[in-house]
């Protein structure tokens, strides 16, 4: 089957053309390659995308993570209760101030936080919540916004994965919630390395902008700093870069959309193999990544290593949080903390996934996943 000519399909791919290009050359001649127009620019068009009346442009989703961290008070001893089932920055953020992380386990389905256990993890300690919109998929906003009311707790959205998904009918990010996207190329829009934060008080959103720029005032002298700062500007060229991609955003999400059909209906019946939960009345994907579920008896590591001697891409999307190394090594979390999260985390394949992946790749990565599935019967 494996053949010398035949191409690597890759993991995932940026979608540009030569717009990305035009515009990031455009402010390479204005000679305003930070704290420009254009970053400011790139800012009011996101924040209009997703319906939220502040947009901060930062350095990255994890540097937006940490500042909602920093403008939610949340401080060393602090417990902050988060899902195990996502990327290590969704926890991170909160680690670097010393606050402890308390993994409340998955909901089967959908891979987002489950409610009740979510519920069963709050102390008299808890501070904060992060819900992640893991894959795509929106999280129950509502109820846990619910919760976190009931017991005084600042919530985060870890939208990172995310952008143009919606809850109820209403864009991620739009609901009220302060609220993270990403920006790295591997998501659905890329500035190369950035993030924003987005949301509706405007005084959390002074602070995040000062605290982006090194602790600077508002229009104070540029060398006073009113508080303890980071550097984590967006520059304008990367600006430049996401504003292009957001003028092409929606076909980029009907493109994502029409890829994962593709794959819904070239592996119905297969089996084995369970794919990502569907849309409902209340969620809407935004297509992150295609991460299909192998029946527990099918040894997913043989099945990665046939795809990768067949030259298809492959990664196993996501190890838990909790059972990384320096997880156990700090915490002493071990197996059996998030059974419903270790068991998916150890049976997932995300599969190549990007805007402009073609139907003949797609065909060609899901009949080497059967052939790798056949091999073992
Ligand atoms: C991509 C991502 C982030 C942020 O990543 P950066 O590389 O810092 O931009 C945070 N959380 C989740 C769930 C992500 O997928």
């Amino acid at each position: 089957m494996s053949s010398a000519s035949q191409k690597q399909i890759p993991l995932s791919l940026p979608y540009l053309d030569g717009r990305e290009q035009e515009l990031v050359v455009e402010v390479l001649g204005s000679g305003r390659l930070s704290l420009g127009p254009t970053g400011t620019r790139f800012e009011q068009m996101l924040a209009e995308r997703v319906g939220a009346r502040f947009a901060a442009a930062v350095s990255s989703g994890t540097g937006g993570l940490h500042l909602l961290v920093k403008s939610a008070g949340i401080s060393p001893g602090d417990e902050v209760i988060t899902t195990p089932f996502s990327f290590a920055a969704s926890t991170n953020c909160f680690l670097y101030e010393g606050a402890v992380p308390v993994f409340a386990d998955i909901d089967a389905t959908t891979w987002n936080i489950d409610l009740e256990a979510l519920e069963a993890a709050i102390t008299p300690k808890t501070r904060a919540i992060v819900a992640v919109d893991i894959f795509g998929y929106p999280c129950e906003l509502d109820p846990i916004r619910k919760i976190a009311d009931e017991h005084g707790l600042a919530l985060i959205d870890d939208a990172c994965e995310a952008l143009g998904a919606e809850y109820k009918g209403k864009p991620v990010g739009g609901h009220g919630v302060p609220a993270v996207f990403a920006f790295y190329p591997n998501k659905q829009m890329t500035t190369g390395e950035g993030g924003i934060v987005v949301t509706d008080s405007e005084q959390e959103w002074r602070l995040i902008k000062s605290l982006s720029n090194q602790g600077r005032g508002d229009d104070g002298p540029w060398l006073e700093h009113v508080r303890l700062g980071y550097n984590y500007r967006l520059d304008d060229l990367s600006a430049a870069l996401g504003i292009g991609q957001l003028e092409k955003l929606d076909r980029i999400l009907e493109l994502r959309t029409q890829v994962a059909e593709r794959y819904r209906t070239l592996l119905e019946g297969v089996g084995g193999v369970e794919l990502p939960a569907s849309d409902d009345a209340e969620h809407r994907r935004s297509w992150f990544v295609f991460v299909v579920k192998l029946a527990p008896e099918i040894d997913r590591e043989r099945v990665i290593e046939f795809l990768t001697r067949e030259k298809i891409s492959s990664s196993r999307y996501l190890p838990c949080i909790h059972l990384q190394p320096y997880m156990r090594e700090r915490f002493g979390f071990a197996e059996g903390l998030c059974p419903r999260a270790e068991d998916l985390s150890r049976r997932t394949v995300a599969l190549p996934f990007y805007t402009a992946l073609e139907a003949e790749d797609q065909e060609r990565v899901v009949a080497t996943l059967v052939a790798a599935i056949e091999a073992q019967a």
